[in-house]
């Protein structure tokens, strides 16, 4: 089972906590400093993703981090 991830693209404030400091390896600096998922992982829109097991800490680390809760982590 990989971990989905998605994040609110509404609720972002483009920090960038996610995709400069916690998980780099799974968030990107997108449009206008929104958070997005990195291409290899992204399904669909760009704020959704499906990622390996290996990095479900890592995504864990960035939605606990994030300010305003805008990252989500679900089972597939
Ligand atoms: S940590 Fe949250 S608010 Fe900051 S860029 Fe990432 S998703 Fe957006």
């Amino acid at each position: 089972m990989s971990p989905k991830v998605d994040i609110d693209r509404e609720e972002c404030t483009g920090c960038g906590l996610c995709y400069n400091d916690e998980c780099p390896e799974v968030f990107m600096e997108g449009e206008s400093g929104i958070s997005d998922v990195k291409m290899e992982f992204r399904e669909g829109e760009p704020g959704q993703g499906k990622i390996p097991e290996n990095l479900r800490g890592c995504a864990e680390k960035a939605a606990d981090a994030c300010p305003v809760s805008a990252i989500a982590i679900l089972e597939d």
